[in-house]
C-alpha cells in the first residue's frame, strides 16, 4: 500500500466517522409503536431487586421464576438457562365463532435467551443450515446465518448473588410481534394493544405457559371487493370489524441431550425434517433429512420386548362425551401392537385428562401433555399435527383435534358403503357400539400421523382384489395393509362373502407394524445416523418381496395408479367399483323401503 493511498483512506475513514457521529447526534426519529416495543425502550440501569420485585409481587416458581407486580409480568431467568435452546409454540386457544379455531397452531421456532451487558436478547435460532461444530466451516455457517433478535429487554434487576436476571416481559405478550402473532393467520389489518392483555403466565419445571388476550381489527375493503377473502392458512379469516382471541404460548426446553436422529428413506412413509449440512465429506452441501418420531428407549436394552423408559402418553380431553371415551382410548392403544414389532411393550398409553376441578393447572395447551381434544365444531374432520425438535425430528408433544361432526361423516360413509354387510347399519342412527368403532378408527388414524406417519394412499392397491372378499384373509390382514390409507370400509365385499362386520373397518395392518419397526426399532451397535443405514436399507428391501409393505409419497401426485383415495380393492379399480355399486343399489333399496324414516335419518 503506498503512502498517497493510505492518506486518502484515512480521510475517507475520518469523513465517514464524522458523518456517523453527526447522525448519532440527531434526535432519534419517532418509531412506530410496534418497533419501539421490540427495542426495549429507554435504557435504564438495573435497580435493586427489592425495588422491582416488591413485597406485593405474586411469584410462581418453574424453569424461570415468574413475578406479577400489578399489571406487569417479570421473568427471572437463572444464569444456568441463558443460552439454552427452547421451542416456542404459539397456538390460538380460544376464538370467536367463525374466526380460526381453538387449538390452531401458529407455528413453532427455536429461541434462546442471551445476556449482553445490561440487556437480554430473545433470539430466534435458525436450524435450516448446519455444520458439525468440530469442522472449520461451521464458523462460516454461523457467520452467514446470524440469529435474529426477536426482542430486546433491559435488565430491571439482578437476582441474589447475580445468579439471575429480571426482565419485564409484558410487551412480549401484548404487542404485535410478527413471529408470534395471529394477525396474518386471521387476515387482520392491525392489533389493538388497548384491548390486549396478559391472562396468566404459568411456569413449570421444563416449560412456561402464557395466555394473552389479543384484539385484532380488520378494515373493510373498498366497495365492490369481497369482504372476507379465505385465509391462506385455512381455519377462516375474520370479517371487517374486531375479533378477540386468546393466544397460548408454550416455551418448552429442548432436550439438552438431543436424540440421535434416524435418516429418512423415501420408501417408508414418515414425516421428516431437513437441514443443509456443510460439514460433510460429499464435496457439496448435502440435504440431510431425518424422520420425525418419539424418543423410545428400552428399559432393558437386552430384552427382545421391553417397556420403554418413557412411554408415549395421550390424554383424552375431559370434554369428550363419556360414552366415546373407551373407544378413544382403544384408538390410541391399538398402536401397541405395532410397537411390539419394534421391540416395545406398552409403548403408547391413553389416560383420561383431569377435569378443571381435579387439576386446575392442567391445560391442553401445556406442551408437556399430548391431548386428544374434542371440539364442538360442525367441521367433519379430525387432524393430527405434532411438535418436534427441529434439530433431530424428536416428537415432543402432539395435540389431536377431533371435531364433533366427524361422526356425521363416518355415519354417512358406513351406511352408504357397507350397510348391506352389517345388520347394525340397516337402521339409522347407528347404534353406539358401531359409532364407537368408527370413532376408534378415526382416532387411530390421527394418532398414526402424530407418531410420525404420512398417508400411504398406495397401500389398498397392493392386495389382490379377490383377497379383499376372502373372510379368512381380511380377518388376518384387513382389507387394506394400513390405517394410514384413505381406504374406508370394505364396500367390495358382498353379503355372500360373510365378512365379520368387525373386519369391515381398517385396523393396524402389516404395513403399520413394519413401518413402526423400521422407524422405532433400536439398532444397538450404530453410534451415528450413518451407521444405521445398512440395517435400515436391508429392512426397506423387504418391500421387494412383500408388495403390501410398499409406500408411495404424497409428492408423487397421482403418478402411481395405485394411489387412488377412498378406494378399496383398487388393484382392479373397475371390478372393485362394480362390486361397490352393487352394494350401493342394496342401500338405495333399504332407504326407499317403507320402514325407513327418511326425514329423520337423512344423510347429509
Ligand atoms: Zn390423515
Amino acid at each position: 500500500m503506498n503512502n498517497a493511498f493510505l492518506k486518502v483512506l484515512i480521510v475517507v475513514v475520518l469523513l465517514t466517522s464524522a458523518t456517523l457521529v453527526g447522525i448519532a447526534q440527531d434526535p432519534p426519529p419517532e418509531l412506530p409503536a410496534g418497533l419501539a416495543a421490540l427495542r426495549g425502550g429507554a435504557s435504564q440501569d438495573p435497580q435493586p431487586y427489592e425495588k422491582v420485585i416488591t413485597k406485593d409481587a405474586k411469584t410462581k416458581v418453574g424453569i424461570f421464576k415468574v413475578h406479577q407486580v400489578k399489571d406487569k409480568y417479570y421473568f427471572e431467568i437463572p444464569k444456568s438457562e441463558m443460552g439454552k435452546e427452547f421451542l416456542w409454540v404459539t397456538q390460538i386457544a380460544k376464538t370467536t365463532n367463525g374466526v380460526g379455531y381453538g387449538g390452531q397452531a401458529l407455528g413453532n421456532r427455536v429461541v434462546r435467551w442471551e445476556q449482553n451487558e445490561n440487556k437480554i436478547f430473545l433470539r430466534n435460532i435458525n436450524y435450516s443450515v448446519v455444520a458439525d461444530s468440530t469442522t472449520p466451516i461451521s464458523e462460516a455457517v454461523r457467520a452467514s446465518n446470524n440469529d435474529t433478535i426477536l426482542m430486546s429487554f433491559n435488565i430491571a434487576a439482578f437476582g441474589p448473588n447475580n445468579e439471575s436476571a429480571v426482565i419485564d416481559v409484558s410487551r412480549l405478550f401484548t404487542t404485535d410481534i410478527q413471529e408470534f402473532s395471529a394477525r396474518q393467520r386471521l387476515g387482520a389489518t392491525t392489533m389493538d394493544t388497548n384491548r390486549s392483555f396478559i391472562e396468566r403466565i404459568s411456569p413449570y419445571p421444563t416449560n412456561i405457559e402464557a395466555e394473552a388476550t389479543h384484539t385484532y381489527t380488520r378494515i373493510a375493503p373498498p366497495a365492490g371487493l369481497p369482504t372476507a377473502p379465505p385465509s391462506p392458512f385455512g381455519g377462516g379469516g375474520m370479517n371487517p370489524g374486531s375479533a378477540t382471541v386468546v393466544l397460548n404460548y408454550s416455551m418448552v426446553k429442548l432436550p439438552e441431550n438431543p436424540m440421535m436422529p434416524r435418516l429418512f428413506d423415501e420408501r417408508v412413509g414418515y414425516f421428516s425434517r431437513s437441514t443443509i449440512d456443510y460439514g460433510r465429506e460429499e464435496q457439496k452441501a448435502v440435504q440431510r433429512t431425518f424422520i420425525t418420531r418419539w424418543r423410545l428407549e428400552k428399559k432393558d436394552p437386552n430384552a427382545a420386548l421391553s417397556e420403554p423408559i418413557k412411554p408415549i402418553v395421550y390424554y383424552i380431553d375431559s370434554a369428550t362425551p363419556t360414552k366415546w371415551v373407551p373407544f378413544m382410548k382403544r384408538g390410541v392403544e391399538k398402536w401397541q401392537k405395532a410397537f411390539e414389532a419394534a421391540g416395545f411393550k406398552n409403548a403408547i398409553i391413553a389416560k383420561m385428562a383431569p377435569t378443571k376441578k381435579e387439576d386446575p393447572d392442567f391445560s391442553p395447551e401445556d406442551a408437556r401433555y399430548s391431548v386428544i381434544r374434542w371440539l364442538p365444531s360442525t367441521i367433519e374432520n379430525a387432524s393430527g399435527p405434532n411438535v418436534n425438535d427441529p434439530r433431530t425430528g424428536e416428537i415432543l408433544e402432539s395435540d389431536i383435534q377431533f371435531y364433533h361432526n366427524v361422526m356425521n361423516l363416518n355415519k354417512a360413509w358406513y351406511f352408504l358403503q357397507v350397510a348391506p354387510l352389517d345388520k347394525r347399519a340397516q337402521k339409522l342412527p347407528l347404534p353406539d357400539d358401531l359409532m364407537g368403532t368408527l370413532i376408534e378408527y378415526v382416532c387411530a388414524h390421527e394418532v398414526g400421523h402424530t407418531l410420525g406417519f404420512q398417508h400411504n394412499m398406495k397401500a389398498s392397491s397392493t392386495y389382490p382384489l379377490e383377497k379383499v372378499r376372502d373372510r379368512e384373509w381380511v380377518k388376518k390382514m384387513g382389507h387394506t395393509p394400513t390405517l394410514m390409507d384413505y381406504s374406508r370400509f370394505n364396500y367390495v365385499a358382498q353379503p355372500e362373502d360373510n365378512i365379520d362386520p368387525a373386519d369391515l373397518v381398517p385396523g393396524i395392518g402389516p404395513y403399520d407394524e413394519w413401518a413402526t419397526m423400521w422407524g422405532y426399532k433400536p439398532i444397538p451397535n450404530a453410534k451415528t445416523p450413518d451407521e444405521e443405514l445398512p440395517t435400515l436399507n436391508s429392512w426397506a428391501l423387504e418391500q421387494d418381496k412383500t408388495p403390501w409393505l410398499r409406500f408411495s409419497t404424497d409428492g408423487s401426485a397421482g403418478s402411481d395408479p395405485g394411489e387412488l383415495t377412498e378406494a378399496v380393492g383398487d388393484a382392479d379399480a373397475v371390478k372393485a367399483s362394480t362390486l361397490g355399486l352393487m352394494n350401493l343399489k342394496r342401500v338405495a333399496k333399504t332407504a326407499c323401503s317403507g320402514n325407513y324414516n327418511r326425514k329423520r335419518n337423512a344423510i347429509r
